[in-house]
């Protein structure tokens, strides 16, 4: 048994008034009470953190541990390490591995794996067409049997609109739900970053905020067409928020999450670092506009859920020419970190009931129903719990990760507040 005592409690809804002391018997939370009132049990562990937030386990619906196929960049066991050391207690697994996660048997596969790896629990994604070819969809029905969460040809769009319209149809069946990755891959050919003022200086091919616009409005489209949720991952710019602003006011079940890297850094850095490819990322960093209009999109509840888009590469893929190396930022052990430290920065334009749902009760909802639990904090429910100190002072240092990645733009910089506890099922495995 363990008891965390003097917690103020984010039930994934609120913030509760008071303090309360949280009881875990197994795998459980088995009591919930008023700090002070809890009968101490004989042999219990207690702990005590007065006055932290303990909040239900958080939850990162995209990540990339690139299993099978590049375990020299992530693996899952390192992955789902490195998750609740970040704070994660679920980590969706995107199925662009090698192969891709497109069959019951790699679904199976991922699952397995992150149940021995002993960190956050591992969801898998499967990709949405065979080979992730575009062309005939994977076997849905049976890779949902197997633990498939979400289906999604991540690292790409679903560029053919039958196949993703046909997609969404088998996904309302199945309870399931497609999450694109919005891109025109006409418009963005060869791009390396956004278009805009630094792709003017510096010659580098952009991507225009259209070619995320167009995809996100052929979602809205097929959505509205079909009466059929649809998740747009990591969107960047401020014509995708209104768009999506938009749906959702007129009923279209559409959700989004934005990632901590497009609300903390914009294309300016690029030219600051001297083209250092760290900043390198797919959508590309966006102008000082757009991240505005992602905090907007915040604090007026358009967006569902923060998802880090951990793309972890070896140090030497990435250590190369900016128009050389590969796209994505490793972030999985200090995302929570660096939002909250933003937020702080921001003179906390969000309430924390609202920041918090974000990684909690949002990503939960986007999930299959079976999975809704996890998004909140309960009697009788699972122990998975992310405890939280809004006040800690600590500085990034890829030399501890877990995972794999050594590279990330926040290296050496100090942060506030950071989760300093990950319960995983009732077992620790983040306690600093
Ligand atoms: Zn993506």
């Amino acid at each position: 048994m363990i008891i965390l005592k003097g917690v103020k409690l984010f039930d994934g809804e609120r913030l509760r008034e008071g303090l309360y002391d949280l009881l875990i018997e197994g795998r459980i939370v088995k009591r919930i009470v008023p700090t002070g009132n809890m009968n101490m049990f004989e042999g219990a562990k207690v702990i005590d953190l007065s006055g932290k937030i303990a909040c239900p386990g958080f939850i990162d619906i995209h990540v990339h541990l690139r299993e099978p196929g590049g375990e020299w960049r992530e693996e899952i066991k390192s992955g789902a390490l490195a998750g609740a050391y970040g704070g994660f207690t679920t980590i969706v697994a995107m199925p662009n591995t090698n192969p891709p996660i497109d069959s019951p048997e790699l679904v199976r596969f991922v699952k397995l794996t992150g149940e021995r790896a002993k960190g956050a629990k591992v969801l898998p994604a499967g990709s949405v067409s065979k080979g992730r070819e575009g062309k005939e969809l994977t076997e849905m029905a049976r890779m949902v049997k197997e633990g498939a969460v979400l289906f999604t040809e991540d690292g790409s769009p679903t560029v053919r609109t039958d196949l993703l319209r046909s997609a969404m149809l088998y996904a309302k069946d199945l309870g399931v739900r497609i999450m694109e990755h919005p891109e025109d891959p006409y418009l963005s050919e060869n791009g390396q970053i956004n278009e805009g003022k630094v792709s003017a200086i510096s010659g580098l091919k952009g991507i225009p905020a259209t070619s995320e616009l167009i995809d996100v409005e052929r979602c809205i489209a097929l959505s509205r067409e079909l009466d059929v949720p649809i998740h747009i991952t990591h969107v960047s710019t401020a014509l995708a928020i209104r768009a999506i602003r938009k749906a959702k006011e007129e009923g279209v079940k559409v959700t989004c999450d934005v990632t901590p890297h497009h609300l903390t850094l914009d294309e300016s850095k690029i030219l600051e670092s001297g083209y250092d490819s760290v900043y390198k990322v797919r959508p590309p960093l966006r102008s000082l506009e757009d991240v505005e209009a992602l905090w907007d999109a915040l604090r007026n509840g358009v967006i569902d859920a923060i998802a880090t888009d951990h793309a972890p590469y070896h140090i030497d893929e990435k250590d190369l020419p900016f128009e050389e190396a590969p796209s994505g930022i490793a972030s999985l052990e200090c995302a929570v970190a660096v939002v909250l430290d933003a937020w702080e920065k921001r003179n906390r334009p969000v309430s924390l009931d609202r920041l918090l749902r974000l990684f909690t009760s949002g990503p939960s909802r986007v999930l299959p129903e079976s999975y809704r639990s996890l998004g909140y904090l309960r009697e009788g429910g699972f122990a998975d719990i992310t405890v939280i100190d809004l006040d800690k002072v600590s500085r990034v240092d890829v030399s501890t990760w877990k995972s794999k990645a050594r590279l990330t733009p926040w290296n050496g910089l100090s942060l506030k507040g950071w989760p300093i506890l990950t319960m995983v099922e009732g077992e620790i495995i983040n306690d600093i």
